[in-house]
Formats: C-alpha cells, structure tokens, sequence
C-alpha cells in the first residue's frame, strides 16, 4: 500500500531519474519542439523535493494537491499545466483516505490521463504523454479485472507505457509544438511520453 511517505520515496526516485535523462530528453525536444521539456520536468521535481519535509506532514489528497500547485507554478510549458491538472483532479479520488492500495492506484491514474485528456483537450494518438498513460491505465485496469495478482499487474502497467512511448515514434503529431515541425515530429519519440514513462517505471520499481 502506497502512504505519504511512500509516495515521498517515489518522488525522490523519479526525481533522480528525470535528472539523468538530460540529453536524451533534451535531444527529443530539441527536435520535435523548443527544447526546454527536460528543464521544465526536472525544476519541477527539484521543487518538489526541496519541499519534502512539508509534504511529509500531509495526507495523500492534500499531499497530491500541494503537489500539483507546485508544478502548476514552478513547471513552465505545456507540462506545468498538465501535470498540475492531473495532480489536482487525482487528489479528489483520493480525498481523505491515507494509503492507496492498487485499485484505488488505478483510479488515480485514471483520473490523471482524464485531466490530461480534458486539459490539453487532446487523446490517444495525438503524439503526447497521453500515449504514454493512457495505454498503461487501461493494461493496468484490465490486470485487476482479471484478477492478477499486484506484481503481475503492476508489471503490465509498466510495459504498456514502455510499448505506448514507442508507439509515439512514427505518430504524426496532433497536439504540442510538434506539430509546427514540418514533418510533425514522425521518427522521433515524444519527449512528454518519454518522461511520463520514467514515471511509471519508477513508481513501478518502488512498488514491486
Ligand atoms: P512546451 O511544449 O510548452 O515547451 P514541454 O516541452 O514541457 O512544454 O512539454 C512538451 C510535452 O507536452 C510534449 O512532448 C507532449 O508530450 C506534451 N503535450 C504538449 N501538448 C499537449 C496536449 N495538448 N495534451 C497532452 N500533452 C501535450
Ligand atoms: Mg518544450
Ligand atoms: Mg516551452
């Protein structure tokens, strides 16, 4: 089960694996958009990890929330706005209850892709972060269905977002400054989707 303290744990993994991402990720914006998506994710995650001792003393709804307005307001670009949105509607799932268990994991990350969704008024197939979580909420939602345990479960969310990155390789975009590129970004990765799936990893890591 995930609690404020655990999440925290999390945070500070994804954080590192943000910052070793650098030039990779920086590459992939560089040349389907302006560049700065790794600079906006990782001042985020700094920011969130210079404030852990405050976020410590919440309980996971407010703790989303916080996070949310702190990414809302320190991440610059399109992902400050998405992830904030994501974080805030997730912490209405979760409301007053202070552990996560799988299922209700799944529907956080549910509502996340949903506030995305609605936010950047954008789906699957545009070439974004949606490609990323979108196809992992659904293999993780139909794990549980079926009745697999957690580890299996979470390990089928993991690779879903893995092969949901790749998929964003040959998209054409839809959505986000790739779509100013002339050839809308196609044989590249999306960068968004790209750290969206570190994300997953991480926590999946943290969990198994
Ligand atoms: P900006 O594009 O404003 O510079 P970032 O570089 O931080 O912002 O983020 C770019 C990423 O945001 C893209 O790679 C894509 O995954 C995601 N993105 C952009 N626009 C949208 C949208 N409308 N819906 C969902 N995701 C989007
Ligand atoms: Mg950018
Ligand atoms: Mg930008």
């Amino acid at each position: 089960k995930i609690n404020t303290k655990k999440y925290i744990e999390y945070i500070e993994m994804a954080a590192k694996k943000i910052e070793a991402s650098k030039d990779y990720v920086t590459e992939l914006d560089s040349i389907t958009g302006d560049g700065d998506h790794w600079v906006n994710m990782n001042m985020g995650f700094e920011k969130l990890v210079e404030t852990k001792e405050e976020l410590a003393t919440m309980d996971l709804g407010p703790l989303f929330q916080k996070i949310g307005m702190l990414l809302m307001s320190t991440v610059g670009g399109s992902s400050g706005v998405l992830y904030g949105s994501a974080y805030i509607k997730a912490a209405k799932t979760i409301g007053d209850q202070k552990e996560m268990d799988i299922n209700l994991l799944c529907d956080v990350l549910e509502a996340k892709v949903n506030a995305i969704m609605e936010r950047g008024n954008a789906k699957p197939g545009c070439k974004t972060m949606i490609d990323t979580l979108y196809p992992a909420v659904t293999a993780l939602k139909e794990a549980l269905e079926k009745g697999l345990n957690d580890y299996d479960a979470l390990q089928a969310l993991k690779q879903a977002a893995i092969d949901g990155m790749n998929s964003t390789k040959d998209m054409e975009a839809l959505k986000g400054r790739a779509c100013y590129q002339s050839n809308k970004g196609a044989g590249h990765i999306d960068p968004g989707a790209v750290t969206m799936c570190y994300q997953i990893e991480v926590l999946v890591e943290c969990l198994c």
